[in-house]
């Protein structure tokens, strides 16, 4: 950031709004020193009273003549302040993503409402764990499933924090209400749980470490006391110990004074984990997730602040929980997609962890079964620490995976979508009673409507997509609700041979009732989960033995472990790879590779099947041999000769118009600044976006690629300014570093 004569500051930060800068001179003394996120006092008001503001910009532009222009008074002392760090954190997303200030400022300040505290309760069993497991027994008999599911926890927890009982068990309070009427527990408030005595005596220690497991505690913690601050990276499949080995590193941040953050995808927050947590760590740990409202969310922020917290939990949102003292950050299956936020500023948790990280003086521990190839990348150049845990800790193998090529089942007369193998096991898990997941690459049902004659595709008239059929036949748009009735007969060529591409989740559910009379079937898709708590609801129900299936896409193959589930079939294993972006073979392995990993989690033998049209692709194949490195290898050739992220970095900008003319003349135009900065051949475009039209709104994009960041900051500066001297009204432009979707 370039020094100037004023600065641009923030005089409140009231948390509700964050109020537009006022401008003030820097006075003369102040001009070397002075940084944004630095806290100053200045003169504020017609009276001039003096107030604290914050620093977010230095510059040389005066937005009014100089004389009207009010001088600082003097920089605060110690201003090293919660609020600085979030301050600087929110100048850091800004110059590196692209926002604006007020949107970064908004994304790292906890919004904070006056709102009564809530009161923290919790569960206690008045009777013995015999006595409620004989209760358990009755209930499970009599199909009371909800009263089973908090009995099946009791058994063996005497207290349970209420929040996990009603949110991630998914029990009704009246079913509670009822178990307390009935003398079988007791519902018991803040005053009760702060008591600390009673929380120690339920906690669990650590169990003693594998050797693997103490080698990354013993380096972490004594780097971290000899000053050394690293990024690591722990690389182990499912159930080698990774939450362990993170949990024995907060245990020595804790004894050291320190707090941790614990960033683990929302879809993994699971019941199982958060108990891991609350028994290691008790009440001095806290979750933050999307169900939380916006007063809960700021106690949290509150607790942390005061230092009532030593460990926070949550989706990408939870790295900016203020601690004071912060030790650690852990990134838990850091390759997740979710890290990386989809508004301004488009931030990756990743990163803005290794900047936070630094601003705090702390750790960064990631982990995960399939690094994503910037972090293994990292890790392979040496920036980051690398371990390897390399068995399950409790016993159970790898499933063997088998590749069933579908163009020779084809050939063979087969034209389900369940090839013949796959049959034969679905038939032999029903008849021992075991259960089976089947997993579809791909979101929604049935995708495309296309006419066999002429090739015409079913199309949103508002959007640049295909419409989806659903049941019943109608066609839907997935970007903009639009609908239509079903097509009878092709609108292009009068066709009546045109149907829907038969592959969607609720076609698999009804090809099983049809192949196996009197299956048992749960679907989990973006249309079953659509209601709150749906996706819980689900889950358990399966969990309890309720379906012989569960048929879904991307969701079903993370967070819960089932152990009667003894089969995995991965219906169409390249739909993923024809994503038209260099991220589709890295998220085809990933998806390959956890969905495998589901199979025989428990002691029974497992099996898992990938059915595919590419049986050759290394994404596949090395998937199905659940070998990572081999294809980290393959994958970072075809990155580096791109190149794309991680070899180079990718500026992606989106240019929106809602005429199509003045669009493409403005993203022409943004395309030549953009050439005239970085050498020929690296900038793309402009060409329409991956999806040219969304609600009548056309969109358009260029690339640029570079191996300096830096020369990508300036390309977005430059075109910032020219956009900003065009003042335009209907078009807009939003960048993406670094992109994980296509605009
Ligand atoms: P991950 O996070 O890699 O999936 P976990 O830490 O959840 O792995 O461990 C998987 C299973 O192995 C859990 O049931 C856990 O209790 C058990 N486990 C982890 N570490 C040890 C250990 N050192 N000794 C015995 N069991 C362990
Ligand atoms: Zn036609
Ligand atoms: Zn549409």
């Amino acid at each position: 950031m370039t020094k100037g004569r004023y600065a641009n500051i923030i005089i409140d930060i009231s948390h509700e709004k964050v109020d537009r800068p006022f401008q003030y001179k820097i006075p003369e003394i102040l001009r070397e020193s002075l940084e944004p996120g630095m806290c100053v006092r200045v003169p504020f008001g017609a009276g001039n009273k003096v107030r604290q503001g914050y620093v977010i910009e230095v510059t040389d532009e005066a937005q009014f003549p100089d004389d009207r222009i009010k001088q600082i008074l003097g920089v605060e002392k110690g201003s090293a302040s919660v609020e600085a760090d979030a301050i600087r954190l929110a100048v850091w997303m800004r110059e590196t993503y692209g926002s604006t200030m007020i949107a970064a400022l908004k994304t790292v300040l906890p919004v904070k409402k006056n709102m009564k505290l809530k009161e923290k309760r919790k569960i206690r069993r008045l009777l013995t764990g015999e006595e409620i497991r004989a209760l358990l027994g009755e209930a499970l008999r009599k199909h009371q499933n909800a009263k089973a599911r908090v009995l099946g926890e009791l058994c063996h927890e005497p207290e349970l924090p209420y929040e996990l009982v009603t949110g991630k068990l998914n029990v009704l309070p009246a079913t509670l209400k009822s178990l307390e009427g009935q003398g079988i527990i007791a519902i018991e408030s803040e005053s009760y749980y702060r008591n600390p005595v009673r929380i120690e005596s339920d906690r669990v220690t650590g169990l003693p470490l594998s050797e693997e497991q103490e080698q990354v505690r013993q380096e972490v913690l004594s780097d971290y006391d000899n000053g050394i601050r690293k990024t690591y990276l722990v690389h182990g499949i499912t159930g080698s110990g990774k939450t362990e080995v993170y949990l024995s590193l907060i245990e020595g941040m804790i004894k050291r004074g320190k707090q941790c953050i614990v960033l683990i995808p929302e879809i993994a927050l699971t019941y199982q984990t958060l108990l891991r947590f609350y028994k290691r760590f008790g009440d001095r740990v806290s979750v933050m997730n999307s169900t939380l409202s916006a007063g809960e969310k700021s106690d949290q922020c509150e607790r942390a602040k005061k230092g009532e917290l030593d460990v926070i939990i949550g989706p990408r949102s939870a790295l900016f929980v203020p601690f004071p003292d912060l030790g650690m950050i852990v990134i838990d299956e850091e390759h997740e997609s979710s890290y990386k936020s989809e508004t301004m500023p488009r931030y990756h948790a990743r990163e803005t962890a290794q900047y936070l990280a630094k601003l705090k003086n702390a750790s960064l521990v990631l982990g995960s079964a399939t690094p994503s190839l910037e972090a293994y990348y990292q890790a392979k150049k040496g920036a980051y620490r690398l371990f390897t845990l390399s068995s399950r800790l409790t016993g159970g193998s790898l499933a063997p995976v088998s590749v069933v090529d579908l163009r020779k089942e084809l050939r063979e007369g087969n034209r389900s979508i369940f090839s013949k193998k796959l049959q034969e096991l679905i038939s032999d898990r029903l008849s021992r009673k075991e259960q089976i997941m089947l997993f579809l690459n791909r979101r929604g049902y049935a995708g495309f409507i296309s006419c066999r004659s002429c090739g015409h595709v079913m199309k949103c008239p508002h959007c640049d997509v295909s419409l989806s059929q659903h049941m019943g036949g109608k066609l839907v748009c997935h970007y903009c609700g639009y609908e239509t009735g079903d097509v009878k007969t092709c609108p292009s060529c009068g066709s009546p041979y045109i149907s829907g591409f038969k592959a969607g989740t609720q076609q698999i559910e009804q090809q099983l009732y049809k192949y196996f009379p009197g299956i048992r079937v749960l679907r989990m898709d973006g249309d079953t989960t659509r209601q709150k708590d749906s996706y819980e609801k689900i889950l358990s129900s399966f969990s309890e033995g309720e379906a012989d299936v569960l048929v879904g896409t991307q969701m079903i193959v993370k967070g819960h472990d089932f152990p009667n589930v003894t089969l995995v079939g991965v219906l169409a294993a390249d739909l993923s790879l024809n994503d038209h972006d260099y991220r589709a073979g890295e998220r085809t392995f990933q998806l390959l590779t956890q969905a495998a990993g589901r199979a025989g989690r428990g002691s029974k033998k497992g099996e898992a099947v990938i059915q595919t049209y590419r049986p050759d692709h290394y994404s596949i194949v090395r998937a199905a041999q659940q070998d990572y490195e081999a294809f980290y290898e393959e994958e970072i050739l075809y990155r580096e000769i791109g190149p794309y992220p991680p070899a180079a970095h990718m500026l992606a900008i989106l240019i929106t118009s809602p005429e199509q003319i003045q669009g493409e003349e403005l993203a022409g135009r943004l395309a030549g600044i953009a050439r005239n900065i970085i050498e020929k051949g690296t900038v793309i475009g402009p060409a329409k976006a991956s999806i040219g039209k969304i609600n009548d709104i056309y969109r358009f994009v260029i690339y640029c690629k570079s191996h300096d960041e830096k020369v990508l900051a300036n390309v977005r500066d430059r075109i910032e300014q020219a956009v900003a001297a065009m003042e335009l009204k209907r078009e807009s432009i939003q960048f993406d570093l670094d992109p994980i979707s296509s605009f």
